[in-house]
């Protein structure tokens, strides 16, 4: 915390007329005042008027205005009264402090009418005397300065009023630093992606643009100084909100813009500042229309300085201003400036001198109040022009929608609501019909015409001009794409689970979103339509038994229509009556009894597999076991699926080939524990191959012969039960 006499050194610094004792005693009595009082961020209370006074310090004012700045929270905070402070400090200071207590509460965020009123309240307080708004910026600035304190979700609120009224405000009054300060703090927490991403492509930038900064400013220096001049020259950036700003406004990218960096030249007189522009000019080329003499034509709140856009000699643009030190002082305090310790005569020394264009603006705009326009209408006269980058519109039911300048009724319908953006059709713009492209003015009442059946074109994205609509679109069209595979995938399970002769419920469906990697329908259900899963993989896990359902019909055992295998004595197989209820065509009627049926020959169908036939036209049925992978060739053709069924003899005296898959931990015997168990239950090994699979373990492929499903069955069962075998399984062609 800063110590008293230092900050009355701070003041004697720059003022030595300074009252050393009205601000000892201002120190002493608010410290006191707000005795064990302590800050969100558990500091003394009086910390926080502390560090307000000194910030007006540094904005080199009277000491009448570092007196208000220690007890601006008094009265509002302690027992203090203005009476009090009229006895202690004299009339004057107590009446600025009590219009900073007026103005402490205020809420510029609320509805319109009561934030026109809010306003309103604000600008009378400060047209009464400026060093109220000093004291109050500079109280907003320590806010900002300390907000991580402050509990998250007041952040946002605060930082959103900051840079909608007291940036702005602090602009208007020519204040361009304390302007960008709380810019960028605010801009932090408004929108903490963007600024991350600003600060760190700026750190990039900087360190990449160095050496050609430093050549730049050298040259300028020595050119300067053969020409007789003196001047200081010193290089500046963009700050980070303003990057942002500008981005979102010109829809530009950050590498796009071209005045990141840039130099301040500042020498002692106008007409040094002409012959400095005559130097940059001859020196190198400048860039047409970016030249602008705010030394002839000030700008409304009283900046001076020249702007000029040279091209470097690595083809860089550099954007140089050229000012005098008393236009930059004043760029630099705005209103402060004017407000220094100059005349200490009258009563009313520490009003903005009548010359001043901000006191012009602020004159103009309580004028506007003493008429007695309704709030709204003041708003829309005064606010707007605070922010004259940005454009001022309401909802039918006067909401007021700020948006930046260009921004059409896309931005609009967005801002007011996502849902409101992405279901616009039309809008109506002071009650007539207006394309949605129609860039808005200053006061527009917009009414968004909205449609559900409606999603936002992909184009807009290219349209709008806020950030905030152009994230909602894109988010939009992909939702909208993904939307469309989510339609076409539940067409596919609609049709194939009505082939499986099972109904297709999204509401069982959803349930098994999650085991097929997806956390909700709609996605599954894009993941089908992309081919990403397909319907049988849906099916098998719907239905663990759906290869019942897949042969739609069942066969009677009684009926015609078997078929004997060639060389397969004592088995029949059943091919399905074609045609029999009109649903299917299989061309086999009349020649089904010399169809050929095969097995599969890596297939390894065993009598007990339930089994299905794949038709080759011309060429007849091959059995597969269901569990077959090869059968998901022939996922997408259904026609193709044939019932069979087993016919097999008591008595039969054929094996069947099925292949086993064992892993084990590789020691001594294992082999001879796995050929034991199949040799005393009766299996034929007709092939083995083992590889090493790591140094501890062993992968065997073992061919059996066995009689059916439940011989195999039984043998894969006892080979598992084994001490070194850690895992078996069926292996299907
Ligand atoms: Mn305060």
């Amino acid at each position: 915390m800063m110590r008293q006499y230092e900050l009355v050194e701070r003041a004697t610094s720059y003022n030595p007329h300074a009252d050393e004792l009205l601000l000892n005693k201002a120190y002493v009595y608010a410290m006191q005042k707000h005795g064990s009082q302590t800050r969100a961020s558990g500091d003394p209370y009086f910390s926080h008027p502390l560090e307000v006074a000194a910030i007006l310090a540094d904005l080199k004012v009277d000491d009448a205005t570092i007196v208000v700045a220690l007890l601006h929270d008094t009265i509002e905070d302690t027992d203090a009264t203005r009476a009090e402070i009229d006895d202690v400090f004299g009339h004057d200071i107590g009446k600025l402090v009590e219009g900073l207590t007026k103005i402490e509460r205020l809420d510029l965020m609320s509805k319109k009418a009561a934030q026109a009123e809010n306003l309103r309240k604000l600008l009378l307080a400060i047209s009464d005397d400026v060093r109220v708004l000093l004291v109050k910026l500079g109280d907003r600035l320590h806010n900002m300065r300390t907000l991580h304190h402050v509990p998250p979700h007041k952040r946002t609120r605060i930082s959103e009023e900051t840079l909608e009224i007291y940036a702005p405000l602090a602009g208007r009054m020519g204040m361009q630093d304390m302007r960008e300060e709380l810019e960028d703090l605010s801009f932090r927490y408004v929108n903490p992606d963007a600024y991350e991403a600003i600060v760190e492509r700026l750190s990039d930038l900087r360190e990449k643009n160095r050496p050609f900064i430093e050549e730049i400013q050298h040259d300028l220096l020595e050119r300067l100084e053969q020409n007789g001049i003196s001047a200081v020259v010193k290089a500046r950036e963009k700050r980070p909100y303003s990057i942002f700003r500008k981005t979102q406004k010109k829809s530009l990218s950050f590498e796009q813009l071209s005045d990141i960096f840039g130099f301040r030249i500042m020498v002692d007189t106008i007409p040094a500042c002409y012959q400095a522009l005559g130097i940059v000019h001859s020196s190198w080329s400048c860039v047409p229309g970016q030249f602008k003499d705010y030394i002839s034509t000030p700008k409304q709140n009283d900046y001076q300085s020249i702007h000029t856009t040279v091209v470097g000699t690595s083809r860089q643009r550099v954007e140089l201003q050229i000012r005098t030190r008393d236009m930059d002082q004043i760029a630099e305090y705005g209103i402060a400036a004017h407000a220094l310790y100059k005349d200490r005569e009258g009563e009313h020394a520490q009003r903005l001198s009548s010359d001043s264009r901000a006191y012009e603006w602020l004159r103009r705009s309580i004028e506007i109040l003493a008429q007695g326009d309704s709030p709204e209408a003041f708003l829309e006269n005064t606010k707007l022009e605070l922010f004259h980058d940005q454009v001022f519109c309401f909802t039918p039911k006067g909401r007021l929608i700020a948006l930046p300048k260009g921004a059409t009724p896309i931005d609009f319908a967005y801002a007011v609501h996502t849902d409101v953006g992405n279901t616009a059709v039309g809008s109506k713009v002071n009650g007539h019909i207006r394309p949605l492209v129609t860039e808005l003015m200053n006061g527009d009442e917009v009414e968004i015409i909205r449609s559900n059946a409606q999603t936002p074109p992909s184009a807009w994205e290219n349209i709008a001009v806020t950030g905030k609509a152009r994230a909602a679109i894109r988010r939009a069209t992909r939702e909208a794409v993904r939307q469309q595979y989510a339609d076409l995938g539940r067409q596919i399970l609609t049709h194939s689970f009505e082939r499986y002769g099972k109904p297709f419920s999204e509401e069982a469906f959803g349930t098994v979103a999650p085991r097929l990697g997806h956390a909700n329908i709609e996605d599954c259900l894009a993941a089908v339509g992309r081919g990403e899963i397909t319907s049988r993989d849906v099916v098998r896990v719907l239905y663990p038994d759906y290869q019942d359902e897949r042969v739609i019909h069942q066969t009677d055992p009684n009926d015609t229509g078997w078929v004997a295998l060639d060389g397969k004595a004592g088995m029949k197989m059943r091919v399905e009556e074609a045609g029999s209820n009109g649903t299917r065509s299989i061309p086999v009627r009349g020649i089904r009894r010399g169809l050929p049926v095969s097995f599969a020959p890596e297939g390894g169908a065993v009598p007990g597999d339930r089994i299905v036939g794949i038709l080759s036209p011309g060429e007849g049925v091959t059995i597969y076991p269901i569990q077959s992978p090869a059968l998901q060739e022939f996922d997408d053709e259904p026609d193709r699926w044939v019932d069979v069924r087993w016919d097999i003899d008591e008595d039969n005296p054929e094996r069947f080939p099925a292949r086993v898959h064992v892993t084990v931990i590789n020691e001594p015997g294992t082999l001879a524990q796995i050929s034991a168990v199949i040799g005393t239950n009766d299996g034929n090994i007709d092939n083995l191959h083992l590889s090493k699979r790591a140094s501890d373990f062993a992968d065997i492929v073992i061919d059996l012969e066995v009689w059916d499903l439940k011989h195999l069955s039984r043998i894969i069962h006892e080979i598992h039960n084994l001490e070194p075998v850690s895992s078996v399984n069926r292996v299907n062609g």
